[in-house]
């Protein structure tokens, strides 16, 4: 039997992310592949697919064959076990995306090698660098045409500040993708393409030095030559291969392949298991002191929560990274925020393709828990003394806000409670202008999904109607100053600037231009504004 440390040191826990179509889906499965977790590709997630990875608890993502809410799959690989969190693109994109990061010890950062960074990686980048956590990068699609390597190392580093280290070096791309050059073994990597769009076989790795006569033969005498060129290069570049700047976040081991085609996908995965962190410990928040991840005693935050998974009851799971020690099924924790301690009845992991019961886990896992209804995203969860607590989990800034009303003024209980619910869920966020009542509340989402996901959720489980009509703002933005020192009324704003508060009393600016924002910061000396708030 492996000892607590061993299981644990074990685990590595990482999202992918991506801008849609940059092939997260496609990278996704073909790591599970190898790991055996499915025998065929094309059963993650599928758009077109009747096997749905894992969620297809409501109408709107059966109908859509998308998939609203991210999810954990889990995987072994060579005495590895790997939990890769999922998250969700498209215009499902919600802050659950954001928030499974807050979980993960690392991240995959797939870019299109044609398109380079674009808009939805650069958002979960940031989120990203809020944690430090580090990044690796996989630039995907080789097998088609592609902007110049050089470039795309500029791109990276330009639009989103951070180094980058080439770990291989493509040689061609499109038709004439020949395939990689290992800077550390110092060996190339050829692609054979097998013709077959879902790229089973496995490649060769053939062993050539470069300006031995072999390479010429292998991948054409002027790629060689190019190569040669281009690693003499890198080599000189200034940038060394620093394992501290990957592990702080400030340098990003890139790699290139073609997750289509499996080229380059088995050298990623053994790379970035050696390079990606085990279980990171966190902090608690009261003592300030690390948790080591392999202490004997459990604890573990509650990052997202799901509602009625089970249509007939109003039961939700929620998500717990475990942050130190080992889960048992039916063990008592401490829920620090409800003062009491609770029975752990049921554990869910979310596998491959299952939903399994799952009897015990390790720091680094995920579990979904059952709730009645007692949890709240941010929430520790621990055992023995004195008792820790996480810091908190961000509220990420949405981008899409609608003015919601109710069309029945009778049912304003149900109203109320249905969007305090479902914002206490984290899908929504809600607002109202400054001493207002619920008559009228401003929502704000992520991603424009929630908004229909909300109506439909008011109507089926609240029984409510409402009218939702949306504004033209874009962005949002936390007042931090002392509400005493500031009063969101004397501020100089622009016409499209819009003060409101949340139901805690906060105060926050609606704006409908990034231009606005400039103005209400020239234009107010003291004024603090924050892009997260706190749950
Ligand atoms: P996601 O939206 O990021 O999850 O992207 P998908 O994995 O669904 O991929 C988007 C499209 O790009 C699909 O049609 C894939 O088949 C295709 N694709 C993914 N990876 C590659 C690749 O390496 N090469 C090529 N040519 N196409 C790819």
């Amino acid at each position: 039997m492996p000892s607590l440390r061993e299981q644990i040191e074990s685990r590595r826990t990482f999202a992918i992310i991506s801008h849609p179509d940059a092939g997260k889906t496609t990278l996704t499965e073909k790591l599970l592949l190898y790991g055996g977790a499915i025998q065929t590709a094309g059963s993650v997630k599928g758009k077109q697919s009747a096997k749905h990875a894992v969620s297809d608890w409501m109408d709107i993502e059966k109908q859509r064959g998308i998939s609203v809410t991210s999810s954990v799959l889990q995987f072994n690989y060579q005495g590895k076990c790997i939990n890769i969190l999922d998250t969700p693109g498209h215009q499902d994109f919600s802050e659950d995306t954001y928030r499974t990061l807050m979980a993960a010890d690392s991240a995959v950062m797939v870019i299109d090698a044609a398109k380079g960074v674009e808009a939805q990686t650069i958002k979960l980048f940031k989120v990203c660098t809020l944690r430090h956590i580090p990044i690796f990068t996989f630039i995907n699609k080789m097998d088609r045409e592609a902007r110049d390597p050089f470039e795309l190392m500029d791109n990276i580093e330009e639009i989103l500040g951070i180094k980058t280290y080439p770990m291989n070096w493509p040689i061609g791309c499109g038709k004439g993708f020949k395939g990689v050059f290992d800077r550390n073994a110092r060996r190339v990597l050829a692609f054979e393409s097998d013709g077959r769009a879902n790229g089973v076989k496995m490649v060769d790795e053939i062993e050539a030095e470069l300006g031995d006569a072999k390479l010429d033969e292998l991948i054409g005498a002027d790629n060689h030559q190019k190569l040669a060129e281009d690693i003499e290069l890198l080599d000189g570049a200034a940038e060394e291969f620093d394992l501290e700047a990957v592990h702080n976040g400030t340098l990003s081991p890139v790699f290139f392949g073609s997750a289509l085609t499996n080229f380059g996908v088995e050298p990623f995965l053994k790379e970035f298991l050696r390079l990606t962190p085990t279980p990171l410990p966190r902090k608690d928040a009261i003592s300030g002191e690390v948790v080591d991840p392999c202490s004997e005693n459990f604890s573990g935050f509650i990052f997202k929560i799901q509602a009625n998974m089970n249509k007939n009851h109003r039961d939700r799971i929620a998500f717990l990274r475990i942050c130190s020690g080992k889960f048992e099924r039916g063990m008592e924790a401490y829920h620090v925020q409800e003062g009491k301690n609770i029975k752990l009845a049921t554990g869910t992991s979310l596998m491959a393709d299952d939903r399994a019961i799952v009897s015990e886990a390790y720091a680094g896992d995920i579990i979904g828990l059952f709730d009645p209804g007692i949890f709240s995203i941010g929430d520790t969860l621990c055992t023995g003394k004195p008792h820790v607590q996480f810091a908190g989990i961000p509220t990420f800034a949405p981008e899409h806000f609608a003015r919601v009303t109710q069309v029945d003024t009778m049912k304003r209980k149900q109203f109320v409670k249905g969007m305090e619910q479902i914002a206490q869920e984290g899908a929504i966020q809600i607002f109202r202008d400054l001493g207002s009542g619920m008559e009228e509340v401003i929502v704000g989402v992520v991603g424009v999904l929630q908004l229909e996901v909300l109506e439909y959720r008011l109507k089926n489980e609240y029984n409510v109607e409402i009218r939702m009509q949306q504004l033209p703002y874009e962005y949002l933005r936390w007042i931090t100053n002392d509400p005493d020192e500031l009063d969101p009324k004397h501020l100089d704003l622009t016409s499209d600037t819009r003060p409101i508060e949340d139901l805690k009393g906060n105060h926050l600016l609606l704006f409908g231009s990034s231009w606005s924002i400039n103005w209400a910061e020239q234009h107010n000396e003291n004024l603090k504004l924050s892009e997260f708030g706190n749950l």
